[in-house]
């Protein structure tokens, strides 16, 4: 099931858009059924979760934190995370790479910014983002990589609201790119698009789509 389930979205959205495969509150067997269906890149959203499920399974998965992050708890994940999809703020960023340099490595990173019509959602205004990256400081941070943006639309059945999301944040990518990215074939991501509304996301320019229900069934 699990299989079938990931082969299809992958045939709907073309290889080219990396699927990101969302995990959290599943059980390690289910994980591992995605694995064996070739599955290497896996999402999750709390820390702690993500920490015990790198340290019980296959040791070549790409793990990728989703979900709001605080401070004090990058260095638990800091060993050994392959990207890090929600850096919402300067300090969260600089903590990253501090991190990442006592471990000797370079986390990529992309820039949470806020699209949706919700009070609830974490994440940068296109002007914040701005003010993030030209930090003085965040030219000189050595050991993280900002590989692109992230975002998440409004939970409506409103497509068209979906859609208008999906563009502006291939919009602000675009602008930050020509800004402030142009030479740097790093950052070229845009993470958007969940089980409802991959297939908008992918037709809207998505090169990482985060699916968990519909691969691993319902929460
Ligand atoms: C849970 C979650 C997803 C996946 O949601 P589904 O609707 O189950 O596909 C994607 N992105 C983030 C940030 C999430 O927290």
């Amino acid at each position: 099931m699990i299989g079938a389930n990931i082969e299809k979205i992958q045939q709907e959205t073309g290889h080219k858009v990396k699927l990101i495969a969302v995990s959290k509150t599943k059980p390690e067997s289910l994980i591992l059924e995605a694995y064996e269906a070739g599955q290497r890149i896996f999402g999750e959203n709390k820390v702690q979760e993500l920490v015990s499920k790198y340290e019980n399974l296959p040791k070549d998965i790409e793990w990728h934190l989703i979900g709001h992050l605080q401070t004090n708890k990058v260095k638990y994940i800091a060993p050994f995370v392959s990207m890090i999809h929600s850096i919402d703020s300067y300090k969260l960023l600089e903590v990253t790479n501090k991190e990442a340099h006592k471990n000797n490595r370079i986390i990529n990173v992309l820039l949470q910014i806020y699209i949706a019509k919700e009070e609830t959602k974490f994440g940068l205004s296109e002007a914040e983002a701005i003010e993030l990256i030209e930090q003085k400081q965040t030219a000189n941070l050595q050991n993280i990589q900002i590989c692109g943006v992230m975002g998440m639309a409004t939970n409506t059945e409103n497509k068209e609201i979906i859609k208008n999301e999906f563009l502006s944040l291939k919009s602000i990518h675009e602008s930050l790119k020509s800004s402030f990215f142009k030479n740097d074939e790093n950052f070229k991501e845009i993470s958007m698009g969940m089980s409802g509304d991959y297939g908008i996301a992918a037709d809207c320019g998505s090169t990482m789509i985060r699916v968990g229900s519909l691969i691993f069934g319902g929460r």
